[in-house]
């Protein structure tokens, strides 16, 4: 995907996670993915930044329950939600992240509010508070949970994320999550981590990882990608990434990843059964959504 030569060129990415999809999922992951989108061509359109659009089209996933971030986040061994966002700024390099964090809508939105702060990351209780300083809403983990959730047993990938790039030829990385079921109390994964599970610089582009989240942050796939990106491209550099996941996590292990290079080309792809993604740039009328890679290749 590249631009065309005329007018003021932006590109954006989301994903709703490296998983396998229920029949009955489907069409929600398609229609979530293709909304999120949406929110962040609204962003990039009126010439705002990359990072307000992540953030815009990450809040729509985080509001959506058939997601595992935000409303719909996956339980904890102790049947609790503890979330984790990052966002990055690819202009200066800035760092927002929350990490085990309890009694928030949007986690992204928290973290962004962290992108200013001296600190990158923040956990569990210091988290929330500077979120409630900074006038988000406590609300009760039941709010949160849904009924899927709730009766899930397997451990599910689908923490979501957005990569943009706006008209100033910035990048911006986002991810958010409701992390593994099950899960230890506490725990944090690759989602809130630069160079894991994200990571965004002008100079060479941006990428959000979804998947085994400890093997993901072992293996620092997120700066792998930055390594190589320049010279593979983003789907090469991607597929290079998500190919080590079982070789160092064992068989199951598994994941995908979006990202955007610096001279705005669009790449995916996984090695989960399912991975839903909408992109869309400056030059096209409507996002593109598919469900999986295979997808996207026969269509
Ligand atoms: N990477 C996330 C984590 O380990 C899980 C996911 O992608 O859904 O927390």
């Amino acid at each position: 995907m590249f631009f065309s030569e005329e007018g003021a060129r932006w590109a954006l990415i989301v994903h709703g996670g490296a998983k396998e999809m229920e029949p009955d999922e489907r069409a929600d992951n398609r229609s979530g993915v293709i909304e999120a989108a949406e929110a962040g061509r609204a962003v990039l359109e009126k010439g705002g930044s990359a990072i307000d659009a992540v953030v815009a089209a990450i809040e729509v996933l985080e509001r959506l329950p058939v997601f595992n971030a935000g409303r719909g986040s996956a339980l904890n061994e102790a049947g609790d939600i503890e979330m984790c966002s990052g966002v990055m700024d690819g202009r200066d390099l800035s760092v927002g992240a929350v990490g085990a964090i309890k009694h928030v809508r949007h986690p992204v939105a928290v973290a962004r509010d962290v992108l200013p702060e001296k600190e990158v990351l923040l956990v569990g209780e210091g988290a929330l508070r500077f979120a409630l300083a900074k006038g988000h809403d406590e609300v009760p983990t039941e709010a949160l949970i849904t009924e899927t959730r709730r009766e899930a047993l397997k451990e599910m990938h689908d923490t979501v994320g957005a990569v943009a790039m706006d008209t100033g030829g910035n990048i911006a990385a986002g991810t958010s999550t409701g992390g593994l079921t099950g899960a230890k109390v506490g725990r944090v994964g690759d989602s809130p981590m630069p160079g894991a599970g994200l990571y965004a610089d002008n100079h060479v582009g941006g990428v959000a990882f979804s998947g085994d989240g400890e093997t993901i942050t072992r293996l620092a796939l997120a700066a792998q990608v930055m390594a190589s990106i320049g010279k593979d491209g983003p789907e090469d550099a991607i597929r290079k990434a998500v190919d080590q996941l079982p070789g160092t996590g064992g068989a199951e292990a598994d994941g995908g990843a979006i990202a955007i290079r610096k001279d705005g080309t669009i790449g995916w792809t996984h090695n989960s059964p399912d991975f839903a993604v909408a992109y869309l740039t400056s030059d096209m009328e409507a996002p593109r959504a598919f469900l999986s890679k295979d997808e996207e290749k026969s269509g």
